[in-house]
């Protein structure tokens, strides 16, 4: 039987300060293995440690139309809350509407509204229609389906990879009075809670939290905490989205450029002292959102380290 589904905004609301809390991110899987390996193997690992809520993502282009709903029922039928990413980049108002349908007809609770990105190698453009941006998104659903809802949008410490001046992963001034003045605009426009693109530089984040509150921007953050797994898959993500990485990262990756386990086991480290670090700076943030790239090992280990894994 589907789990009951419950708002993220308000499961939020009702955390204890004292206490670290955690939800898990997940993309479809290209395969038909895939899929089996991450909702009957996987799937019971991460549901253990009772998260807020899992989150699955929304094919770049629109490309996942029918796998990301579905992946979103299963998970309830394992037990979980759900959140469901929804992108409006090639995706017409109908189809956007038939989604969100989909999803409350099946009790889904939270969207994830973002603009998204292309396909590889294509430009990004509006649909015909015309959503242009998250934004447009985030008003279209609170126009259409009320408070019946919960919605999240994307947050960047660093600044939108698109138009990114940064320094250290610090944007220039012009760029962050942008970059916030139009966050502000998606959660008035009716977002709940905010979830960051990764990082690996905690003062960064700190700052970009202060920086959001300075200005009015009052929701939950969620940081987005990726245990770096490989060096591939490091520089690949690094590039896509243009992460700053702080010169002792760089050392230790580099280092460890052909010792794979060894990587695993930094990245695992790493992560851990930023959930401590985070916490010790005493931000008000006590959630941490992991995207988990489908896998448990690594996701468990920081949860193991900081002795909040749940057996
Ligand atoms: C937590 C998270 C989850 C994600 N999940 C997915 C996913 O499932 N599928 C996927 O394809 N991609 C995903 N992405 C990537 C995301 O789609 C891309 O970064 C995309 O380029 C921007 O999406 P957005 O929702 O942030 O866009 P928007 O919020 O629309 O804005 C992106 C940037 O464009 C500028 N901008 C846009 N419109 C305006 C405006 N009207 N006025 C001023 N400035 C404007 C701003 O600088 C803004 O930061 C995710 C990113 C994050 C951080």
């Amino acid at each position: 039987m589907a789990a009951p589904q419950f708002k993220v905004s308000e499961l939020l609301a009702a955390e204890k300060p004292e206490e670290t809390y955690v939800s898990f991110e997940f993309f479809p899987p290209r395969t038909e293995k895939g899929e089996v390996t991450l909702m009957e193997e996987h799937m019971p690992v991460f549901a253990k440690q009772s998260p807020i809520f899992v989150d699955f993502t929304w094919g770049a282009g629109g490309t996942t139309y029918d796998k990301t709903p579905a992946l979103c029922i299963s998970a309830m039928n394992h037990g979980m809350n759900v959140n469901m990413h929804l992108t409006c980049t090639n995706m017409e108002e109908g189809k956007v509407k038939e989604a969100l349908d989909l999803c409350k007809a099946n009790g889904i609770r939270n969207i994830v509204a973002l603009r998204g990105d292309p396909p590889a190698g294509q430009e990004w453009k509006a649909s015909a229609e015309g959503f242009t941006c998250a934004l447009d998104l985030v008003k279209y659903i609170r126009a259409h389906y009320g408070d019946y809802f919960c919605i999240c949008v994307a947050g960047y410490p660093e600044g939108h990879p698109d138009k990114i001046h940064a320094e250290r992963g610090v944007m220039n001034a012009e760029d962050e009075v942008h970059e916030l003045s139009y966050l502000k605009q998606k959660v008035e426009a009716g977002a709940d809670v905010i979830i960051t693109q990764l990082f690996y530089d905690v003062n960064v984040f700190i700052r970009f939290v202060k920086k959001c509150r300075e200005n009015g921007i009052n929701v939950p953050i969620l940081p987005g905490m990726l245990p770096m797994q490989s060096h591939g898959g490091l520089k690949r993500m690094v590039s896509l989205c243009k992460t700053y990485l702080p010169d002792d990262v760089i050392a230790q990756t580099e280092a460890l450029a052909e010792n794979d386990e060894g990587f695993k086991a930094y990245g695992v480290e790493l992560t851990t002292k930023m959930i401590r670090d985070i916490v010790d700076a005493k931000i008000g943030i006590n959630h941490f959102h992991f995207y988990t790239l489908n896998l448990p090992h690594s996701t468990m280990k920081v949860l193991d380290n900081l002795g909040m894994r749940k057996e």
